[in-house]
């Protein structure tokens, strides 16, 4: 640690409980929080995780994970605060990773772009949407995207085109030790009152079926083909289930929301349980949507 700090230019918090840095407010502690200073600074402390075998996690702001209450031995890096450049010219945009989604947005709506209206509301990064492909009211983050930046474990940075990652519907291929830098759009001119209408039916859409009062991670799994898994939960008779302050809203059965106190267990007791409930019932397998750190897969079965 002590020689970690010594490379570290951007700020690193010790034991810092990943219940900080998650919209669930839940997860135990880490050995090293570190936001980067800038690229060299985080080419440099990839090096050093790399070189010593230290476990490393990247993340955005949080808004799609569950981290578990015995925390993380090892390193989390993230770009929220620190990679924050956007720049437009005409069209096309160029932005870090750290960039909040919703300024992305706002910004877009007020030069007349049209592409990424309909994720008004989605919190979290840029880099965190594109890993997740996020998307709302039928527009996804990769849609309008003509490259991402990423740098790997060895410091090294590569330039990608939409066609060298799959996206599919809330997936992206990009590879858990590949660090998003940043990401190129070319978005389209558009009459700003079809914008605001777009804009206006998602805003109401989310305020109408979310429970955005609470503290959660947004749908805790995929919709499978056929049906909603908020409406599979629902009709497995789970909706309004509680352990401890972890609650299967009875606004929205996929989102899981947490009342003030509790911990990742008590989420992923639920998980099982709307797994098992929506199996038994209906025979479909629900696939988790968020992201998972410090849970062995089968504890969430
Ligand atoms: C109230 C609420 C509503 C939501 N509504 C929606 C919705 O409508 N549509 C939707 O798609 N999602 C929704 N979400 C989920 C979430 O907001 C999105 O998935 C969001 O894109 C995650 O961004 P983040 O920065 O918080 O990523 P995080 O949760 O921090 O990370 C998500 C994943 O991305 C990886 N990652 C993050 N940043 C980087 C990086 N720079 N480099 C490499 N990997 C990285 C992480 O390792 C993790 O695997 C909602 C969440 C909440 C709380």
């Amino acid at each position: 640690m002590i020689e970690l700090r010594s490379i570290v230019k951007g700020t690193l918090l010790e034991d810092e409980p990943m219940a900080r840095h998650t919209s669930y407010g839940i997860g135990g502690p880490v050995s090293a929080f570190i936001t980067p200073k800038d690229r060299n600074d985080l080419a440099r402390i990839l090096m050093f995780a790399n070189q010593n075998e230290i476990e490393t996690h990247f993340i955005g702001s949080g808004s799609n994970l569950l981290v578990s209450d015995s925390g993380i031995n090892g390193i989390v890096l993230t770009p929220a605060k620190a990679l924050t450049q956007l720049e437009f010219n005409g069209s096309h945009v160029i932005a870090e990773s750290g960039v909040m989604l919703g300024r992305l947005v706002k910004e877009c709506i007020k030069r007349n772009l049209t592409g990424v209206e309909s994720l008004i509301g989605v919190p979290g990064t840029l880099g965190g949407a594109l890993v997740m492909n996020a998307g709302a009211f039928g527009g996804e983050i990769s849609n309008y995207l003509k490259s991402v930046d990423m740098m790997n474990m060895k410091g090294i940075i590569s330039t990608y085109s939409p066609k060298d990652i799959d996206f599919s519907y809330r997936f992206s291929s990009i590879k858990s030790d590949e660090f998003v830098l940043q990401a190129q759009f070319e978005l389209i001119e558009e009459n700003p009152d079809i914008i605001q209408e777009k804009r206006m039916k998602a805003s109401k859409g989310r305020k109408t079926n979310q429970p955005l009062r609470f503290r959660s991670a947004g749908s805790v799994f995929k919709n499978p083909d056929e049906y909603a898994a908020g409406y599979l939960i629902d009709q497995a008779g789970l909706k309004g289930t509680k352990i401890g302050d972890a609650e299967i809203s009875h606004h929205h059965a996929n989102f899981f929301v947490n009342h003030g106190k509790a911990n990742a267990s008590d989420i992923a007791q639920l998980i099982r349980m709307a797994r098992k409930s929506v199996f038994e019932k209906f025979g479909i397998k629900l696939e988790l949507e968020v992201k998972t750190i410090g849970f062995d897969p089968r504890e969430l079965e």
